[in-house]
């Protein structure tokens, strides 16, 4: 035998009993996002490498070490795309939808990141994020919190997650405090691990997230990016903890919370669960007024979050939320084999015309009336159509029960429509 070829790590099928989850998932989102009057953008998988490590930042885990990066066949350097904002500023600015405009969108799709698999951590994964161009105020930065609360509240997950907030000041503000936080860190280098040390150098506001123990003991007492905000940030900070109280949002203010990428500024947030273990991040996003300019267009803030899908999925599957498929059809349709396939056709066509949310399964593959009902059986439906011999000669249809015991009934093809609109109201 051949050998078969493989999926390549970390990279799943969704199976059919998977993706009628991931249906679910997907239409409470879009139902959401529409319900505050956002707009769906959509983008290509692969773009441009220098998009993503000018966006993203040189010394950021994901251009450092996490990036699908390959040549094409003209030579050019070529990314899967590791998120979704990089793409969503280049095609903002490409298409003029970003300068002097106000934009509220969302995309969803998979993203790619070179990371070791596990619980959580995918190789190919799926983000739903939301990005909104050209509002500045803390107002904003609350609706975009609502609404990831309004997720939560439909999918009935409200308490399984916590908001975390933290405020990342003006580049200025950060850069002093970067210069006093390596001062700190480097009178403490001694209990630093390696990456810490490496970061201290290159990124030290990444060291505050460290995940090492003995690196977190150090870094509590580390000076705090809070205190040390610009008059502007704090302001911003304080305008949305006001929206968040009266809204009745509660949340913790997490100084250590930074965020992966280069691009963010002022408000980042996190929503964080304990059920999913070390990776624990359902969503998380932020304020990023500088990266539109810093992709080539004319200065417009923007605050934005994204949500990885598998670990909302593995959240909502641990905790009992998304239903099982139960049936793929409501209506089976079967008969005495060729002879009866053709008016078979027609009757199914007439149904899903007549009453298109429906499901319609016509049985293939032939076979006596007991596999034939066996196979009506397995796929959950209601209903059976039987076209049988006397059925065809005078052009009948009859209806058979099969969840319900009723005695089946035999009527004329041209009832069938109003007869099955009185059964399924
Ligand atoms: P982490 O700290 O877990 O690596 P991150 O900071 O790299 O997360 P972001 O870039 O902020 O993650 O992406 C937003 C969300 O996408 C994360 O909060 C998480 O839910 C999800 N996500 C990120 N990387 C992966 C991955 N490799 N597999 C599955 N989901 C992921
Ligand atoms: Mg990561």
């Amino acid at each position: 035998m051949a050998t078969q070829i493989q999926a390549i790590r970390g990279m799943n099928d969704c199976l059919p009993e998977e993706s009628f989850k991931w249906q679910q998932v997907e239409n409470t989102l879009r139902q959401v996002v529409a319900a505050y009057g956002y707009s769906e953008i959509r983008t290509p998988i692969v773009e441009n490498t220098a998009l993503f490590k000018r966006s993203i930042g040189e010394v950021t885990d994901i251009v450092e070490k996490e990036m699908y990066t390959f040549s094409d066949r003209n030579d050019e350097s070529l990314t899967l795309r590791p998120e979704g904002t990089a793409a969503c500023v280049r095609a903002g600015n490409e298409h003029g939808l970003l300068y002097n405009q106000e934009q509220r969108l969302w995309y969803m799709g998979p993203m790619f990141r070179y990371e070791r698999p596990q619980k959580g951590r995918y190789r190919q994964f799926h983000q739903f994020g939301v990005e909104v161009f050209g509002l500045d105020g803390p107002d904003i930065d609350a609706e975009l919190i609502l609404m990831t609360a309004r997720f939560w509240k439909a999918f009935g997950i409200r308490d399984q997650v916590k908001l975390q907030l933290n405020s990342l000041g003006s580049n200025e503000a950060r850069a002093n405090y970067r210069e006093k936080l390596v001062s700190y860190l480097a009178a403490h280098e001694d209990q630093l691990d390696e990456d810490s040390r490496r970061r201290m150098q290159t990124n030290p506001l990444r060291v505050l997230d460290s995940k090492d123990p003995k690196v977190q003991a150090v870094v509590a007492d580390a000076p705090k990016l809070i205190d040390h905000l610009d008059d502007e940030s704090k302001a911003h900070l304080d305008g949305l903890c006001q929206l968040l109280d009266a809204a009745g949002i509660s949340y913790e203010i997490n100084h250590c919370l930074v965020r992966g990428l280069d691009y963010y500024n002022r408000t980042v947030f996190e929503w964080v669960t304990d059920s999913l273990g070390a990776q624990g991040t359902v969503c998380a996003g932020g304020r990023y007024d500088g990266l539109v300019e810093q992709l080539g267009g004319r200065h417009t803030t923007a605050v934005g979050f994204a949500m990885g899908m598998e670990r909302l999925i593995l959240l909502l599957d641990t905790l009992g939320q998304l239903h099982q498929a139960a049936s793929t059809a409501d209506v089976y349709v079967l008969g005495s084999g060729d002879s009866s396939t053709a008016v078979a056709n027609q009757l199914a066509e007439a149904v899903r015309e007549a009453m298109p949310k429906l499901r319609v399964l016509n049985h293939r593959g032939g076979g006596n009336f007991k596999k034939q009902f066996k196979r009506a059986d397995k796929s959950g439906a209601q209903v059976a159509l039987i076209i049988g011999e006397d059925e065809m000669a005078h052009s009948q249809v009859t209806i058979k029960y099969l969840r319900t015991g009723a005695d089946q009934v035999t009527i004329s093809q041209a009832q069938l429509i109003d007869h099955l609109r009185e059964y399924f109201v």
